[in-house]
Formats: C-alpha cells, structure tokens, sequence
C-alpha cells in the first residue's frame, strides 16, 4: 500500500475516534443542560448530525479495505468521559461548555481540511466528497456557537445575579 493511502486511513480513523469523542461530550452536554433550551437544542442537532458522520468515516474506512481503530475510539470516549467530569464543577459551566465546544469544532475543522487534501492527493474523489460534506456541518455549528456565545454569556450572567435561580447548566 502507498504511503500516501496509509496516511489517509490513519486520519480517517483519527477522526472517527474524534467523532465517538464527540458524540460523548455532546450527549453530556445535551441531557445535562436545564435552562438554556435553544443551546440545548442545538446540540441535539449537533450530537444527530455527529452520529452521521461516524457513518459516513466508517463507509470510507470500509471502501479502502479497513475498519475503525478500537483503540483510538475507546481513548476518545475516555477522553470525553474526564472532560464531561470535569465540566460538572464548573459554576459557568454552561459558559465554559461553550467555549470548548467552539475549541473542539475548530479542531474538526482542521481535521477534516486535512483530510480533503490527503484525498485529493491519493486520488480518492469519494473520501473527498464526504469529508467536505462533514466539514460544511462542523463549520455550521462553529459558527452558531460563536454567534451565540454573547448571549449565552449574558443569559448566564442576568440568571446568576437573580436570587434562587440557577445558572450554570
Ligand atoms: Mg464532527
Ligand atoms: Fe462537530
């Protein structure tokens, strides 16, 4: 096999670890926020559109003859998993949550931007095609959580400083 094919499928299975990491800390996201329904909501979208591109990485991994790495999933889910623990203690978690997930979407960006050259470069029009098909989604949702962040930021803010209301989640 090319060199060039192996870095590809390498990244392919990269990424699909990054998409179980995902869909991890979406989940714990989603069934732990209370009162910011439009975030909430959202991620839903967000965790449903995530699932999808597990399938569609597991399709491409499929066609070149492979399969998802055990390894590397598992090291995501439990990457996810301390992070979502983590998240638990914050008292801007709601805040706090928002701006890793605008972190975490740029990283997929990156992800797959790298992923559309590597299969352009081995000649692999349909990894191309789907990999630029889950870009368009990862950048959609970073560009919401941005736009969003200003009012989630003040909603956070406007709840904490009302008496017997919570805020953080
Ligand atoms: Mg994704
Ligand atoms: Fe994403």
């Amino acid at each position: 096999m090319s060199e060039q094919r192996e870095h590809l499928l390498n990244w392919l299975r990269d990424a699909h670890a990054m998409e179980q990491q995902a869909e991890q800390m979406l989940k714990s996201q989603a069934s732990r926020i209370e009162h910011y329904p439009k975030v909430k909501a959202r991620i839903e979208q967000h965790l449903e559109e995530t699932r999808g591109q597990q399938r569609l990485l597991e399709g491409c991994l499929e066609r070149l003859g492979s399969s998802p790495s055990a390894v590397k999933d598992t090291m995501g889910m439990m990457t996810a998993l301390g992070q979502g623990i983590g998240g638990m203690f914050a008292s801007d978690e709601i805040v706090k949550g928002a701006m890793a997930s605008y972190v975490f979407e740029n990283m997929e960006i990156a992800s797959y931007v790298t992923l559309i050259a590597a299969a352009e470069q081995a000649g692999d029009a349909e990894t191309r095609r789907v990999c630029e098909q889950i870009l368009a989604q990862e950048e959609a949702m970073a560009q919401w959580v941005l736009d969003n962040l200003p009012e989630v930021t003040q909603a956070f803010l406007v709840r904490d400083a009302t008496d017997g209301m919570e805020a953080k989640k």
